[in-house]
């Protein structure tokens, strides 16, 4: 890897439309997938008499492997275009996606949407084109996938831009923000070269349009806000919590507080990748030490903030969440537990405020008696363990949370206020 900048990609979209292909494809194409790994499907491709395939055998491959449980994950893979080193984070489908997303351990920058060319708009991608666009996606590149199974239609292709849009602005999701290009992840189309079959499309192609992707803007301006995710006691040192800086900058001689455990006092010392650092930043993960405060005086799903700027611990807050797989209805009073960045905590809904209509934003209903799957709500909820959480009109990355319950991430939302303690 070089050391140009970084950012995480998600790819969403329908199952099926080509997600795991596109990655093949990405990895492929940018000289990714170790040269080993194209030696050996090379000479298995020339042993058939397929040479000049070795693409078609690095996605066999990784087919028969995840048929047969060995996990090549689409996720966490890495590459490089002129512009940027790219992880792709984990992807919609794993199964703790939403939740990994909504904590911040896979929070993505920017995303591809794949759409088959064949099938449209789908269920899963709407849900996922919400989901992007509650959690912040900053723009969205649509992969009107599988063109060569339509013919590579000019036609069919404007159809499913139109559909797509459609549903962008359902979502209230600036079509601005979104770039539309007509690929074949499997035929390798407008990937890293022009294709001659889509002759009627001039715009970019789909690494230039990774390229021009925004840079992500680290969240230094903001105050501190680092959650906790465990705490150690190191020989020599002393209590070691350790996290990743969400926002602002923790610098040695700093007073800091956790809350919701309520102490406070001073950084001597930061580490990060096994050396003392000064400070840290966004996206940084440390371990650092502060004088006073002992192992059992702090504990996972604190948030570290400045003692003069200290993390919000709510009484109740209001919320907009959007139900995505309940079994049956959620009424007042239900209490499931609620994942927000490092915090686990079981919190009650304490009344279901208004209903939103999805598609225009409306207020539909107020006062529902219930919300189920697919509806839009405003909510309030208390709860029942002190929690750090902050309105994400303010610090959007400490302002969403997940849902779950029954093994499940049933719904995910966003924080609109905060009543504080
Ligand atoms: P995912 O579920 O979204 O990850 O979809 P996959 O990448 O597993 O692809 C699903 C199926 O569509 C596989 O059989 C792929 O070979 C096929 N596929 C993916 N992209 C293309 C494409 O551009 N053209 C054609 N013809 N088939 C494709």
């Amino acid at each position: 890897m070089s050391d140009e900048q970084h950012q995480n990609l998600a790819i969403i979209g329908h199952v099926d439309h080509g997600k795991s292909t596109l990655v093949g494809r990405l990895l492929y194409e940018t000289g990714s997938v170790p040269e080993h790994v194209i030696e050996q499907h090379k000479e298995e491709a020339e042993e058939k008499g397929k040479g000049g395939f070795e693409f078609a055998y690095v996605m066999d491959n990784l087919a028969e492997e995840r048929e047969r449980g060995v996990t090549i994950d689409i996720a966490h893979q890495e590459f490089s275009t002129d512009t940027y080193d790219f992880t792709i984070v984990d992807c919609p489908g794993h199964r703790d996606f939403v939740k990994n997303m909504i904590t911040g351990a896979s929070q993505a920058d920017n995303a591809v949407l794949v759409v088959a060319a064949d099938d449209g708009v789908q269920p899963q991608t709407q849900e996922h084109v919400f989901l992007a666009r509650t959690l912040g996606i900053g723009e969205l590149i649509v992969g009107v996938n599988k063109m060569d199974l339509v013919d590579y239609s000019e036609g069919d292709y404007k159809q499913v831009v139109e559909e797509v849009k459609e549903l962008l602005n359902q979502v209230r999701f600036d079509t601005e923000d979104a770039s539309f290009i007509p690929i074949s992840a499997f035929e390798g189309d407008n990937i890293a070269e022009a294709s001659d079959n889509t002759g009627w499309y001039d715009g970019d192609i789909l690494l230039e349009a990774l390229n021009n992707l925004p840079a992500p803007e680290p969240p230094t301006d903001a105050p501190l806000r680092l959650p906790i995710q465990d705490v150690y006691t190191i020989s020599g040192i002393g209590t070691v919590p350790v996290g990743r800086v969400e926002t602002g900058i923790l610098n040695t001689g700093d007073n800091v507080s956790f809350q919701p455990s309520d102490v406070s006092g001073e950084v001597k010392t930061v580490e990060m990748h096994h050396e003392e650092v000064p400070k840290a930043e966004p996206g940084d993960n440390v371990g650092f030490n502060v004088r006073g405060v002992g192992k059992d005086d702090i504990r996972r799903g604190d948030v570290c903030g400045p003692a003069d700027d200290p993390p919000s611990v709510a009484e109740t807050f209001q919320a907009q969440i959007v139900v995505m797989q309940h079994p049956s209805v959620i009424t007042e009073g239900y209490t499931p537990v609620f994942h927000a960045h490092t915090a686990q905590v079981a919190c009650t809904v304490e009344s279901i405020d208004k209903k939103i209509d999805p598609s225009s934003g409306e207020v539909a209903e107020e006062n529902p008696d219930f919300i189920q799957n697919g509806d839009a709500a405003v909510v309030t909820i208390r709860p029942q363990k002190p929690l750090s959480i902050e309105p994400s009109g303010e610090i959007p990355e400490l302002g969403s949370f997940a849902i779950r319950d029954m093994g499940q991430t049933i719904a995910a939302g966003k924080v609109l206020s905060v009543n504080e303690r």
